[in-house]
């Protein structure tokens, strides 16, 4: 049977790459990068080439770069370490509905600790409005932290345009763009971000890595305490294989990015014209063009998103949906929810997510095997209408 992998945003392969890139170090490089004899040094300058790469790709300098053990520690340390950092200079912080659980769990836990967090609206297509955001800051405003692209509906959030009302009211700006590193550009100093997350394993690299890009200058209270590392950001020996393997994905995005971007958007839109000729009643979640390259979000009208994910999987393709079936009843996803979609629509849609690895051949695949599914599903469907 063929199998199809379309679901790159909750993970993506590794490349050849890179695991040749990080297995010698779980071979013979094994030695302890804070040790001073020649099995530490030889290590300690792999991971300094990795900071550089991975800076390169953010246009940062690689002293900004704090590795951490995943996307979702990087979001924990820039909102924590940012509130209690500057807890003596207010307590308020900003976000929007749509983030990440890493960014929004992290704000209730601040809430509980007595900080208040204001959670903005979204329009229908996912963006946040401006003026909703300069109305929210108060004397109180730490922190603004906004998403950069959304994991399940691509939408991307004027950045620039955020920074710039952060500055003027002179409040750190945080942007989790583990979904948008190496899809499309992003200079952390021409978007005047302070702090920035990103993940290795979203970006052709292992789980269980990811990194923190602070600004320099800025204080962070870090989250672990122990030994010196990452300039005593974030204690812990380093995983050095990881880290030379999300150098090396960051290098191979800089190269591959501008022609991915070219070619996966051409698939993803190739996907939803094909879905929409064969389908009726097929509606785009997400920004119609400011959107990730790699994300397609759509609602099949009168079915359930689960029936559609377990018949693609038996056919060898691999998606996700919005919604997700836990002990019995259908949960909605927060993100479609606070998009307003009505309950018809976000129960029945489906992500399609690209990287590197897909074809032309894959969308064909998907577009033989689709329309009859939908079809005899909404043939059973109590709330299929024409
Ligand atoms: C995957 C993801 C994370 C979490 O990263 P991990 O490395 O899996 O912890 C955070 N934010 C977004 C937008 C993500 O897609």
């Amino acid at each position: 049977m063929r199998r199809v992998y379309l679901d790159n945003n909750a993970t993506t392969p590794i490349a050849p790459e890179v695991l040749e890139a990080m297995l010698p170090f779980y071979r013979d490089n094994f030695g302890n990068p804070s040790s001073i004899h020649a099995f530490g040094r030889e290590v300690k300058v792999a991971i300094d080439e990795a900071r550089e790469q991975v800076a390169a790709l953010l246009g940062a300098a690689a002293e900004e770069i704090v590795f951490t053990s995943s996307g979702t520690e990087a979001d924990n340390l820039a909102i924590k370490g940012t509130a209690h950092a500057l807890r003596g200079k207010g307590q308020h912080i900003i976000t929007c509905k749509i983030e990440h659980p890493a960014v929004l769990n992290t704000c209730k836990h601040l809430e509980k600790e007595g900080f208040k967090v204001t959670c903005l609206p979204v329009d229908e297509y996912g963006m946040i409005r401006l003026e909703e955001l300069a109305g929210a800051i108060t004397d109180e405003t730490i922190l603004i932290t906004i998403m950069h692209g959304n994991n399940e509906i691509g939408t991307i959030q004027p950045i620039e345009e955020i920074s710039r009302i952060a500055r003027e009211r002179c409040i750190r700006f945080h942007t989790d763009a583990v979904q948008s590193l190496g899809k499309v550009p992003i200079i952390v100093q021409e978007l005047g971000i302070d702090l920035l997350s990103l993940s290795a394993h979203k970006l052709h690299g292992p789980k269980g890595i990811g990194a923190l890009y602070v600004k320099k200058g800025l204080k962070l209270q870090p989250i672990l305490h122990g030994g010196h590392q990452e300039r005593g950001q974030r204690a812990g020996t380093e995983n050095v294989a990881g880290i030379v393997a999300l150098g090396r994905a960051c290098q191979l995005a800089a190269q591959h990015m501008a022609d991915e971007a070219k070619n996966l958007s051409g698939l993803r839109d190739g996907l939803f014209e094909g879905l929409q000729e064969r389908i009726p009643r097929v509606k785009l979640n997400g920004h119609p063009t400011k959107r990730l390259p790699t994300t397609l979000n759509c609602s099949f009208y009168g079915i359930e998103g689960e029936s559609l994910l377990m018949n693609l999987d038996l056919a060898g393709v691999a998606v996700s949906t919005g919604s997700a079936c836990s002990s019995g009843s259908i949960e909605p996803s927060h993100v479609l929810v606070a998009l307003g979609l009505p309950p018809q629509l976000y129960q029945g849609s489906l992500r399609f997510s690209f990287s590197r690895y897909n074809t032309q051949d894959d969308i064909d695949y998907i577009l033989d095997i689709l329309p009859p599914i939908v079809e005899r599903l909404r043939k059973m469907s109590p709330f299929w209408k024409e």
